[in-house]
């Protein structure tokens, strides 16, 4: 009894740092993604010269990865609320604690985020 009480407590602390780091994050890549809008666009005109073209093709690589981990943020903040963080998206066992420390806005377990099966690449 006193066990599962503890256990609640310590999952609630847990939650609410994760919560804390993904609030963070959030308006980091939030700062991030002014900053770069704030950039001229090119890519238009004719005359664009290859150096721009290169530029601007960096840029919507950065807006694009940018725009994912808002999202990855996003949803990681919404499953809190729902009581479904932590949870993996392909397995659904719940998400190492530690893998959760480094990327609190994790979908996946270790073993399904691709990052140490290179068996299937
Ligand atoms: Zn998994």
């Amino acid at each position: 009894m006193i066990k599962k009480f503890i256990k609640k407590i310590q999952d609630k602390l847990f939650l609410s740092k994760q919560k804390s780091l993904l609030l963070a994050e959030k308006k980091r890549l939030e700062k991030q993604a002014e900053i770069d809008n704030k950039f001229p666009q090119y890519g238009d005109t004719e005359e664009a010269n290859a150096s721009e073209v290169a530029e601007f093709t960096k840029r919507k690589g950065i807006a694009k990865r940018l725009k994912g981990e808002l999202k990855d943020v996003n949803d990681a903040l919404a499953k809190i609320e729902k009581n479904k963080y932590g949870i993996c998206e392909i397995c659904k066992n719940p998400i190492e604690k530690g893998r959760l420390k480094i990327i609190p806005s994790a979908r996946t377990c270790v073993a399904d985020s691709g990052e140490q099966t290179k068996k299937h690449h």
